[in-house]
């Protein structure tokens, strides 16, 4: 039996993360498990020729942080970044309009604003009716039946999920908060209203792709990096991984709904656990350019006719690359039409905030966390943290353990 005091199953921005700001402050007693043998996980990037494909779909880094920033830095120099202010486009009605799309019904013909602005007067928030619990409601109840039928609800069963039933609305702190009054003033002066979404202004590293900032990190770790080690048993009580690895506590940023096998777990929690959803991406990545002119970093796609629900401009921010990919829910992999160079399937993507799902990672944890057994990142927490996110909670975590 290998023993070490910290286990750290998975090596995505988390696990890695969490294993560098270790080794800065001196424990070297640790070991990283991940199945892959190149870490990064969604963030990680492949290539073709000379252009990087994140094989996890698209990935920026966001500048708010400059803790993260700093420290991605030390792994892929400042100087081996541009930065962009983020243009994202929809395309709409044979035609590109930008993000948001509450902040740009300007765009539209004039026929369709007067509709859409007289379905976001009467939406549910304008009208002081209650918040509505649920995903699919909260959505006409924040931003009118239009936008809803139109935009919201067709993307988003694309992108997550075709039963967005199950969702609640306790995470949508992550759309930008438009109001009538910014939607309104926008279509009588034409121009954006509001809040910005995330991602106003990112990195993009100029040659490499933005996983290679993490094989530096894997580089670092040494023989504490384990790959090609899949885990597939938990013994919770006696903190043993596939009856091979032990340790003093054992840090979970893998899906818990990927280990087959719990020991010293109650019931109840192992039927909570199959109780979590989640859904994949198939990412396809083609080198000629698109047929068409843009200068938009990424596009969504929010019809039906479109296998793919987004499509990342890659030249547009990576200039020395040549293609495009596109990003398709695994459940629309069959309507894809035509070959790419490299295709990549995510199984674990998007981690879905359904109703029940607070209380169960709130339960999950806690009863973990009794036995050494911490939850950290996108599938530790279960939660849509993007990876500057994750980062900064494992820099958090290294602090209270070392
Ligand atoms: C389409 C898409 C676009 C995104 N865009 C952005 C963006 O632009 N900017 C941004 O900052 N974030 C973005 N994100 C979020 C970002 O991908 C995550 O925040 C980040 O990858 C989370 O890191 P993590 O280490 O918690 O999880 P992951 O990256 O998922 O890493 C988990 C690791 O665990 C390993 N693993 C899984 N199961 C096992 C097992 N049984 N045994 C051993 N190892 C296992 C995996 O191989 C993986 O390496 C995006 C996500 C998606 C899906």
């Amino acid at each position: 039996m290998t023993k070490k005091k910290y286990l750290i199953l998975g090596g995505g921005p988390s696990g890695l993360t969490l294993a560098n700001k270790l080794l800065d402050k001196g424990e070297e007693d640790f070991l990283l498990i991940e199945k892959e043998d190149r870490a990064g996980g969604l963030c990680r990037t492949e290539y073709v020729g000379s252009n990087p494909v994140d094989i996890g779909g698209g990935h920026i880094l966001d500048v708010r942080s400059e803790r993260v920033c700093e420290y991605m830095f030390r792994f892929l120099p400042r100087e081996k970044w541009n930065s962009f202010d983020r243009d994202s486009k929809i395309w709409f009605k044979d035609q590109f309009m930008g993000s948001p799309f509450e902040s740009h019904i300007w765009q539209l013909p004039v026929e369709d604003q007067v509709r859409y602005i007289k379905s976001v007067a009467i939406a549910g928030c304008n009208l002081g009716t209650p918040k509505p619990e649920k995903f699919v409601d909260w959505i006409r109840w924040k931003l009118g039946d239009e936008i809803a039928e139109n935009y919201m609800l067709p993307y988003n069963r694309k992108m997550f999920t075709s039963n967005l039933d199950s969702l609640g609305t306790y995470w949508l702190e992550k759309l930008p908060d438009v109001s009538f009054e910014d939607t309104l003033m926008s279509c009588l002066e034409r121009r954006f209203y509001g809040k910005h979404p995330g991602h106003a202004r990112f990195y993009y590293p100029d040659k490499e792709g933005y996983g290679d900032a993490f094989l530096a990190m894997q580089e670092r770790l040494g023989d504490r990096y384990l790959g090609g080690v899949r885990v597939t048993s938990l013994d919770v009580e006696n903190r043993i991984v596939n009856g091979e690895f032990t340790a003093d506590n054992i840090i979970v940023t893998i899906p818990w709904t990927d280990i087959k096998e719990y020991k010293g777990l109650e019931d109840g929690y192992l039927d909570d656990m199959g109780r979590l959803k989640y859904s994949g991406i198939r990412v396809d990545y083609h080198l000629e350019k698109l047929p068409f002119e843009t200068g938009a970093h990424w596009i969504y796609y929010p019809q039906e006719s479109y296998a793919y629900h987004r499509i990342l401009v890659l030249y547009n921010f990576s200039p020395k690359s040549t293609g495009y990919w596109t990003e398709t829910n695994l459940e629309r992999v069959d309507l894809l039409e035509g070959k790419a160079d490299l295709s990549y399937k995510n199984t674990y993507a998007y981690p879905h905030n359904t109703l029940d799902k607070p209380r169960i990672m709130k339960d999950l944890l806690a009863r973990m966390e009794k036995d050494g057994v911490i939850g950290l990142g996108r599938w530790g927490e279960w939660q849509h943290y993007n990876s500057d996110v994750v980062m900064e909670k494992a820099m958090d975590l290294a602090e209270k353990l070392a």
